[in-house]
């Protein structure tokens, strides 16, 4: 988009043009004036005199014309095709202001095309435009603010979709407004871009909103600048630019004598300048299932082992945001917040049991008498087989249950005498026989350590003795594996 003129090529031509100095400009206005006033009162009175015009384009003087028209008809025919050659509809104007100024004199001038071509050659039109400002460089120009718009949003449309933004545009608080399960943008962001800043170009440099948003997204490169850097050559400034080094040459015409470069040397490069890219930050309001807790209580009331759900569990709900920011599609950041429970969970209540079973055996036994000591072992006696142990000489007579349990026999039973048999309820099961006294009865549930009668020589006994027996699930059990 070069913006140069002409004015170079006018000058070499038209050498002989003659540059108007401020105080000769003044005189001519002032004169110009004075003969304008005047010439209205007395124009007919002015025998002999014709009237010519100073042609001037800023303070360029282009030479003199017999008629101002043919200029001003040219002018106006050259602002309208221009117009529609690229489509504007902006005004387009002369970059330096056009003067024609009277002036009466005895002669005018011959008819003289060659002032109009002047004009032609030098005359460089103009047009309002926004410059688009990428990271502060001049990336397009468009005709209008309109435009403007029109190519942002149309970059804003690479990434996002009509419907988004269109629902982005008709509410800005809608974040705040969003149901569970409703999204929506909130916020499209063009990073790198600047601003639009009012501009005069040249017609040919203005783009369409198309074309700009193009040049917008895709970025460009453009002749700039550069100072050199310490280390610098210029093999490693082509690097730097993507520049090959004909090109670097090019532009710097005078790089040999240069070279070795200087730091704080100005160059010509061409840089590049990256596109803009779309940010677009939207929310979601999103429905989670907040899991019920569960606690266990202790229950006295029941029984060990036994549990009871005092209150049902429920799962609750809750609702949050989830802001998620993209950059050109991509995910770059997610957060919640607006986090509110909207259904609370109700925790699921157990009861267990503590209440122990008192007839039930601990699975552990203490010994079933205080004191005393083992006069016979468990196994082959007599020709018989002995089916448990004998202990004999205790402290005192007291014979205890083993364990927990309920009595499920209590009486006199051939060779075993007096006999209690306990059922400790887990599978275990002690006899106690020749006892003198039984001080138990069937059914009656006993605690470990309880006493069960006193011990004698009843049934086939040789003498005051316990006769110890221990089953488990019916099966005889040498007592002294159970025995502490
Ligand atoms: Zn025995």
């Amino acid at each position: 988009m070069s913006t140069k003129n002409s004015r170079a090529s006018f000058s070499s031509i038209y050498k002989g043009s003659r540059k108007v100095g401020t105080f000769t400009m003044v005189s001519i206005l002032l004169f110009s004036i004075l003969t304008i006033n005047g010439a209205e009162a007395k124009e007919k009175g002015d025998q002999g005199l014709e009237k010519l015009y100073h042609v001037y384009t800023g303070d360029q003087y282009l030479g003199a014309v017999p008629e101002k028209e043919p200029v001003l008809d040219w002018m106006n025919s050259k602002k309208e095709e221009l117009k529609k050659e690229h489509d504007l509809s902006a005004e387009v104007y002369l970059e330096d202001k056009l003067a024609i100024i009277p002036e009466r004199v005895f002669q005018a001038p011959e008819k003289n095309g060659k002032v109009l071509d002047q004009i032609e050659e030098t005359a460089i039109f103009k047009t309002d435009a926004k410059a688009l400002k990428v990271d502060g460089e001049t990336i397009a120009y468009v005709e209008s603010e309109k435009e403007v718009e029109k190519a942002l949003e149309l970059v804003k449309k690479t990434t996002v979709s009509d419907k988004e933004l269109s629902s982005f545009q008709d509410q800005s608080e809608a974040a705040e407004e969003l149901e569970a399960g409703e999204s929506t943008v909130t916020n499209i962001q063009l990073q790198r871009f600047d601003q639009a800043v009012k501009a005069e170009v040249s017609p040919e440099n203005i783009l369409s909103a198309e074309k700009a948003a193009e040049k917008l997204k895709k970025g460009t490169k453009k002749e700039s600048s550069y100072k050199t850097v310490k280390g610098d050559t210029p093999e490693k400034i082509g690097e730097k630019f993507n520049m090959k080094e004909e090109k670097l040459l090019e532009l710097n015409p005078n790089l040999e004598q240069l070279t070795p470069l200087k730091p704080g040397t100005n160059l010509n490069v061409i840089k590049p300048i990256q596109g803009v890219t779309v940010r677009i930050t939207s929310a979601e309001r999103v429905t989670e299932r907040i899991p019920h807790e569960k606690k266990v209580v202790k229950d006295k009331d029941l029984l060990v082992g036994e549990t009871r759900v005092k209150q049902e569990g429920r799962d609750g709900e809750k609702e949050f945001t989830i802001v998620t920011t993209e950059e050109d599609g991509k995910e770059k950041s997610q957060t919640v917040k607006d986090e509110k429970v909207t259904d609370k969970p109700v925790t699921e209540i157990v009861a267990e049991g503590t209440k122990e079973i008192p007839s039930k055996g601990t699975g552990s036994f203490i010994w079933p008498t205080n004191g005393g000591y083992i006069s016979s072992h468990q196994g082959p006696r007599w020709g018989k087989h002995h089916k448990g142990i004998d202990i004999a000489q205790p402290d005192d007579y007291t014979i205890k249950t083993v364990d927990n349990g309920t009595v499920i026999s209590a009486g006199n039973e051939g060779d075993y005498g007096n006999k209690v048999v306990v059922d400790h309820n887990n599978g275990l099961r002690t006899i106690y026989a020749h006892l003198d006294k039984i001080h138990v009865k069937k059914g009656q549930i006993v605690k470990q350590g309880e006493s069960l009668g006193i011990m004698g020589d009843t049934g086939f006994s040789t003498g005051i003795h316990l006769h110890f027996e221990v089953y488990s699930n019916g099966k005889l059990q040498n007592p002294m594996d159970y025995l502490e």
